[in-house]
This record gives C-alpha cells, structure tokens and sequence, in this order.
C-alpha cells in the first residue's frame, strides 16, 4: 500500500529524464507501448547492471555462508501449487459500474471508483500468474507460468546445492532475475511492472535461532541502500502486523522508500519457517531435511528470506539522487549516484576539436576503457559537456586542453562540488581508481596538483 505524503522529486521529471538520457523507455513505444513494460536503453542497462552488481558483492561475493542460482524462468507447474500461488496469489478486484475501470480492493479507500466516483462490484480473485502452454499442444496439461518470483527456484534446488556444495547450516542461496505478474495497478513508471527484476535470497538456518538470523539480514539489509547512498530520511522500516502476516510467516518487515509517489516497500523481509521445504517435500515425495552431523538428526531449516526488486531499487536510486542547482547559466541537473552505481565512470573531454588534441585525447580513452565504462565527448562547449555529465552521474570528467601536451597532464572534474585537480597522465588511470574508490580528492598523487582554471 502506497502512503502519499509529497517527496522531494516528482516522478514526470525523472520519467523524462530517463527517456531524454536513454535510461529508461516504454516497451514497444513505435506500436503504443506494452502497458507497464519497460525498456532499459544504453545508460539504463549499465545501471540496473551496477545494481544487481552491487548486490551479488554484498551478499554472495563478500560472504563465506552464500552461493549463487540462476533458476530457469519455467518451471514445472506443481512448483506454484506446492508453493500456493495456485491457489492464493491473487489480488481482490473491483469494477466501476459506471466508467468500467478495475481497481484492486485493498487499495480502495471510500468505496466509490477513484477515477469517477462511481459504485464498485463486490471484489472478485484475480489471479496474477501468466500462463502459458509448453509443447504443441494448448491443453491443461501442457499449463506452465511464468514465474511470479524468482525464490522457488532456490526451494527446488536445496538439495542440489546443498550436495553439490556441502555447506553447514547456516548458510544462504541467491538469486536475481526476471519475474512476470499480471498486476492490476499499473502506472507508477517502473514502480510496479508486469515484468520486472528480483534479487531474492533463501537463508537457511537451524530452527531457534531464527529470530536472531531475521534481524541480521534486516539490518544488513537496510545497510545495504544506505551505504549506496540512500539518505536515511528517505528509508523506514515497516513491521508487518500479525493479521498482514501469511499464515506461515513469523514475522515480516518492508524496507520501505520515500518514492515520488510516496512511502512504499522497497524490499520484504520475512521469517517463512519452514513452510516452503515442507510443501515441496510434500508435493514432490523428496526428502528436503538437512542432516545434521552435530546432533546426528535430520531437520527441516527454517529460511530467512530478503526479497527485493531491481527497477524498485533503480527507482529509488535515481530518485534518492537526483538534484537541481541554479547557476549563472541557468539549472545544473546533477544525479549524485554513488560511484559503484554511475552507469559511466569516466568522461574524457578535450577541450576543442582540434586536431592537435586528438591522438592523445584518443589514447587516453582506449587506455581508460578497459577498466570502465568510459564516454568520449568532443561536441560543443565544455560548459556544455560538464552539463551532461553531470545530469547522467558520471562522477569524473578527464579533460584534455593544449598544455596537457606541453607538460603531460590532464585535468580531473569531480561531479559533485566540481573541484579540479591536475595530474600527469602516467598516473591517470591509478588516480582515478583511487578516486572511484572513495579516496578524497584533495590528495593528490605524485607530481598532482590542485587546479584553479576553469570552473564547469
Ligand atoms: P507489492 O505489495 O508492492 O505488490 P509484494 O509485497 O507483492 O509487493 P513481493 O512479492 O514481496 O512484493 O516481492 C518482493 C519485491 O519484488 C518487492 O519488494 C518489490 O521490490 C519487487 N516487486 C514485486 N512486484 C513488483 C512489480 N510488479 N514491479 C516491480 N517490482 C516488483
């Protein structure tokens, strides 16, 4: 459920941004587009890539106790009954009677149609898995979905993983990929997606120690938007209440962000005991029990599980960074994304197009472009060019002018404060490594020096 309260950014400004930029577009655009599909264009994809990127390091690269799955998007149809989504995984909908639109129930607050006022049918199930025929054959027993989450694929693979891996309780599968529903309401840009991106994670753990396990990954959670720059004010935790719980679950909390359309869930955390090995253990016949060589007795894990969306997250980045500042020459559009997630590093600037400038600004580039993603950009003023660094992330700008070929140096720009240093070019590549890892700006490397000539 959204709480409107008025956010800092409004949402028409980064939709525009992010088509202007080629961050985001809708689907199919040429034909009308594909109600709530998006596309990732050039500078979209290397984000929402640095995103997933980033969250694979915090929680499978950096840890002993976590492997990594990539489950396919089929799956054998008795995953979703075992799994209760064929069953339950539907939403209550509600039809105007006057203006026809459908809304979901629970989102409804006065009882009349929000678009005309007009009186709503009783809610019926709406179930939101896609369904599909796998074979030739379009019968009920060729049904499959596509999945509405990417966390059963860790469930039927326990096994797999744990022979093939040998790991001791407590340990953790992830996992991030696509996931379809068929969501009723749409509209919130990439807020709530027919098909969208999850980065889940299954954390087994002996039963009793559950309550400590749920609140470390609540924690480690939380700390992982905010050590990527996502300012507290605009985070909260959301404890579920006992009647919000599904029946299984001990306990759940939303991570939830200050969207432009309000508060909302980020990300869920829930102690799922051990419902989901037990239903497939049931469903498939399978031992699903964990052998334990301390107590020398088999058990069903309990499984923490922190489940987050990568376009909620891209949203909220994007958001969380965006930020406007007036100039002499008018508005600087600045989105100050945390370098780990710009989607380019590093621009490299000559000053003019002249030809002198040209081999070194182009050795320059090929030289950096082996470590990140890199832009070179020679059209219009430099002014101009800091400009639409600046409104994309790019947290350095390398400029080439006519005394770097007198002494060898270049300048670097930093986007946020746009302070300048200059250093020589041999030490370039290792500086600017340095600064994308967090090294403060005014300490200069060898033969560097704080620079005070033109302000972007
Ligand atoms: P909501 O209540 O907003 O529908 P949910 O509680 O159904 O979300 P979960 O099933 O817990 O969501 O999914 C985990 C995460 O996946 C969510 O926190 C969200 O970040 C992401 N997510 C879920 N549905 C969508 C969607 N339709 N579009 C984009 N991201 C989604």
């Amino acid at each position: 459920m959204i709480e409107q309260v008025p956010s800092k950014v409004d949402m028409d400004k980064l939709v525009s941004l992010c088509k202007r930029r080629g961050f985001i577009f809708p689907s199919s655009e040429i034909y009308g587009g594909m109600g709530a599909c998006y596309d990732y264009g050039p500078l979209g994809v290397e984000l929402k890539n640095n995103v997933k990127k980033s969250w694979w390091k915090a929680v499978v690269q950096g840890r002993d106790d976590m492997v990594g799955l990539d489950a396919s998007i089929l799956m054998h149809p008795q995953t979703w009954v075992a799994s209760g989504h064929v069953e339950g995984f539907a939403d209550p909908l509600v039809d105007c009677k006057q203006c026809k639109q459908r809304w979901r129930a629970d989102h409804i607050k006065d009882g009349k149609c929000p678009a005309c006022g007009g009186e709503l049918t009783e809610p019926r199930m709406f179930n939101l898995m896609f369904k599909t025929f796998v074979g030739p054959v379009e019968d009920e027993a060729s049904v499959a979905y596509l999945r509405p989450e990417t966390a059963q694929g860790i469930f039927v693979n326990f096994q797999n993983v744990l022979n093939s891996t040998r790991k001791k309780l407590p340990f953790g599968i992830a996992q991030m990929g696509k996931s379809f529903r068929n969501e009723i309401t749409t509209g919130n840009f990439i807020f709530r997606m027919r098909e969208f991106e999850q980065m889940e994670m299954e954390y087994f753990v002996r039963p009793g120690t559950d309550e400590q396990w749920f609140k470390h990954w609540v924690e480690e959670r939380f700390n992982w938007y905010t050590n990527l720059g996502i300012k507290k004010d605009n985070l909260r935790l959301r404890q579920h209440a006992k009647d919000e719980l599904a029946h299984y679950a001990r306990d759940c909390y939303d991570i939830e962000y200050l969207f432009p359309i309000g508060w909302s869930e980020l990300e869920g955390i829930a102690n799922r005991t051990d419902f989901d090995l037990k239903q497939h253990a049931k469903f498939s016949g399978k031992d699903l029990s964990y052998f334990d060589e301390e107590t020398k007795e088999h058990t069903i894990p309990y499984v923490i599980e922190p489940s987050a969306g990568v376009d909620r997250s891209v949203l909220a980045f994007l958001a969380d960074s965006y930020d406007e500042e007036k100039d002499k020459e008018g508005l600087r559009v600045i989105l100050r994304l945390h370098y780990a997630l710009a989607p380019i590093k590093v621009a490299v600037l000559p000053l003019s197009r002249n030809e002198k400038l040209l081999p070194i600004s182009r050795e320059i580039h090929n030289s950096l472009r082996n470590c990140w993603m890199v832009q070179y950009d020679d059209a219009q003023s430099i002014g101009r060019r800091y400009r639409r660094q600046d409104e994309i992330g790019t947290p350095f700008c390398v400029t080439i002018d006519f005394q770097s070929l007198e002494d060898k140096q270049v300048t670097i720009r930093e986007r946020d404060k746009m302070r300048q240093i200059r250093v020589p070019i041999e030490v370039l590549k290792s500086t600017l490594d340095a600064k994308l890892n967090g090294e403060p700006l005014d300490i200069l490397p060898p033969g560097g020096k704080k620079w005070l000539g033109f302000e972007g």
